[in-house]
C-alpha cells in the first residue's frame, strides 16, 4: 500500500469526508483491520478565504506549494488536494513536489469520459464557475461545460462559504442548487459536476434533476486506486 498526503482544510468538513471515505474504501477492499496511509496538512482555511478575496492567488500558491513539500519528505508518496477552487493553483502545487499530484479536474474528466458525457453543467465557487481553470481541463479532453445563469451564482457562492464549509444544509440553500441545476438541464447539460468538495453535503443522486459527479467521491475513488496499485 502507497501513502497519500492530502492537502486539506479548505474546509474542514470536506476533508473530514475525505478521511473518512478513503479509510472506508480502503478497508472494504481489503478487510480485516486495513486502513489507508495518509498524511494530512490542514491549513488554517481563513487565511486562505482571505488571500482568495484580494486576488492574491500567488499567496495561496506559496502556503500550499510549502504544505505540499512537507507532505512529500514526511513521506506522501503522491499528494491530492482536497478542493476544488484551490485547483486554481495546482500548477504551483505540481511543480513545488517531485511525487504525483492528483487533480481533481483530471480524475473528473476521466470519469465523465468513462460514462459518456459530452456536455456538463458545473457548479462550485464563483472562482470555479467563472475563471477558466476548470473548463480548460475539461475542454482540453473534448468535453463542454455549462454553468448556470450569472444572477444565481454569487448565491450557490455565498451557500458554500457561509453554510456548507461550516456543515450547515438547509432545505431553502437546495431549493436553490436544484433550481441551478434545472437551468443546467435546460442548457443541454447531461450531467452535474458537485465542483466543490462540500456541495455533495447537500445534493446527491435522490435529490438532483441530473445525474451527479460529486467531485469528492470521484477524487476519493482514484486515490483509493492509486494507493492500492489498482
Ligand atoms: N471546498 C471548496 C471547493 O471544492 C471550496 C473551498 C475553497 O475555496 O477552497 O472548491
Amino acid at each position: 500500500m502507497k501513502t497519500i498526503g492530502i492537502l486539506g482544510g479548505m474546509s474542514y468538513e470536506s476533508t473530514a469526508n475525505y478521511y473518512t471515505l478513503i479509510n472506508k474504501k480502503v478497508n472494504e477492499r481489503l478487510g480485516k483491520n486495513h486502513s489507508a496511509k495518509l498524511l494530512i496538512a490542514s491549513v488554517d482555511f481563513e487565511e486562505v478565504v482571505q488571500q482568495q478575496k484580494s486576488g492574491d492567488w500567488q499567496a495561496s500558491s506559496n502556503l500550499l506549494a510549502q504544505q505540499a513539500k512537507n507532505l512529500q519528505s514526511s513521506g506522501a508518496e503522491a499528494v491530492l488536494l482536497s478542493t476544488n477552487t484551490m485547483h486554481k493553483v495546482a500548477d504551483g502545487i505540481q511543480n513545488a513536489i517531485d511525487v504525483p499530484f492528483l487533480h481533481i479536474v483530471d480524475c473528473m474528466a476521466d470519469e465523465l469520459l468513462a460514462n459518456g458525457i459530452e456536455t456538463v453543467g458545473l457548479l462550485g465557487t464563483a472562482f470555479t464557475m467563472q475563471d477558466g481553470f476548470y473548463h480548460q481541463v475539461l475542454e482540453n479532453r473534448g468535453i463542454k461545460v455549462v454553468t448556470p445563469d450569472l444572477e444565481i451564482q454569487p448565491e450557490i457562492h455565498r451557500i458554500i462559504f457561509d453554510e456548507l464549509c461550516h456543515g450547515t444544509v438547509l432545505d431553502t440553500s437546495c431549493d436553490v442548487y436544484i433550481q441551478a441545476i434545472e437551468q443546467l438541464k435546460d442548457n443541454q447539460a447531461q450531467a452535474v459536476i458537485l465542483g466543490c468538495t462540500e456541495i455533495g453535503l447537500m445534493i446527491h443522486q435522490d435529490n438532483s434533476p441530473l445525474p451527479v459527479f460529486d467531485s469528492t467521491l470521484v477524487h476519493v475513488e482514484k486515490a483509493v486506486e492509486w494507493i492500492l496499485g489498482e
